[in-house]
This record gives structure tokens, C-alpha cells and sequence, in this order.
């Protein structure tokens, strides 16, 4: 049967989760749905097939499930940017701030070498901060950076702004 649902039917929008007042974005159903899932995955590749990509990095944690996915398809390595304290290895640290305080974002020293092309992905831009804060991270190990790809855009916060006044190419599925 034709599938005529698009990306963002299979996204749903929570009320006042996680504080009261936020309207909560929610991608689980989108994965949880075979359809959803490689709709979302296809899409986020389509635009850098023929490209150079050396590595896939994806932001914590939903950004490891699309990730992944995208590195597999793209039959290139994947590289996590994990919240501080999480990985293993020598890591370099980000701090970045959020609407209450500040996160530190990290990644092994060794993850990325210098000159490799580099696809950046996670579920959602909103300010740009944290994709911002990786992007950093990996211009530090001395990748370069084809790309920035996302299921969701809030454009009112800015983010795809924020990532092309620092140059970056940005793919978003649905706003
Ligand atoms: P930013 O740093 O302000 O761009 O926020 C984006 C980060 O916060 C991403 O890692 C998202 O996974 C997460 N995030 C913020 N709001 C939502 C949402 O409504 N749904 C899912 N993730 C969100």
C-alpha cells in the first residue's frame, strides 16, 4: 500500500514535558515505525550521497540512533559526542550554555583524524547550541564539517541561523 505520510506525521508533540510550558518534540514514534524510521533515514542522507563523508558524528543521545543508521548507509564510521564524564578514552570538553545553565559536551581525541569529511546529525535544532558545541569539537580534531542534517527545525530558536553564520550546510526533514 502507497505510503503517503510524511516525516513529521510520525512525530508527536508532548505538552509541558520536560518543564511546564515546553512543547516536547517527540521522535520515538518515528523510530518505532519501520516506514517512519527509513523515510527519516533516506532523507537525511539524500542530500550528501556523492559527497565526502569520512565519518558520521552524532549528538547524544537520539543523535546515535539516526546517526548510526546514516554511517551505516553511507558505509562510513560513526563517532559519538557524549555528555561529560561518559566516555572512556582521552576526550577534548565543550561547554556550552542552555536556557537554565551550562552542559559540556565531549569526544575521543582520536576519534576524528585531520582533514576527514565529517556529517554532523541529531533529531532536533533548536537554538543550535549543542550542535554548535560538537561542531567545535570536531573543527578542534581537525575535521571539516560536509554537513549538518536534523529531523526536526524550530526555526523561531534560531538554530540553522546559528550553524550557517559559522558556514555549515544544513538539512532539516520537517520544521
Ligand atoms: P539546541 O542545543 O537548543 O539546538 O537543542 C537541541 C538539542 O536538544 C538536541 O540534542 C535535541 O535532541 C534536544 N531537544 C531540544 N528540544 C527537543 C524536543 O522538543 N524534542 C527532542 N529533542 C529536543
Amino acid at each position: 500500500m502507497p505510503n503517503s505520510k510524511t516525516v513529521s506525521d510520525y512525530i508527536r508533540a508532548i505538552p509541558d514535558f520536560p518543564h511546564e510550558g515546553i512543547i516536547f518534540r517527540d521522535v520515538t514514534t518515528l523510530f518505532s515505525d519501520p516506514r517512519g524510521f527509513r523515510m527519516a533515514v533516506d532523507q537525511l542522507v539524500h542530500p550528501f550521497v556523492g559527497q565526502r563523508i569520512d565519518k558520521v558524528v552524532g549528538l547524544e543521545a537520539r543523535g546515535f540512533i539516526l546517526g548510526g543508521a546514516v554511517a551505516h548507509q553511507l558505509s562510513v564510521g560513526f563517532v559519538p559526542v557524549r555528555k561529560q564524564g561518559k566516555l572512556p578514552g582521552d576526550v577534548l570538553s565543550e561547554a556550552y550554555t542552555l536556557e537554565y545553565g551550562k552542559a559540556v559536551v565531549e569526544i575521543h581525541t582520536d576519534a576524528i583524524q585531520p582533514g576527514e569529511r565529517v556529517l554532523v546529525v541529531d533529531d532536533l535544532l533548536a537554538t543550535g547550541g549543542t550542535a554548535t558545541a560538537g561542531i567545535k569539537l570536531i573543527e578542534r580534531l581537525g575535521g571539516e564539517i560536509t554537513g549538518c542534517a536534523f529531523v526536526v527545525d524550530l526555526p523561531e530558536l534560531g538554530g540553522r541561523k546559528r550553524l550557517e553564520e559559522l558556514g555549515m550546510s544544513v538539512h532539516t526533514l520537517c520544521e
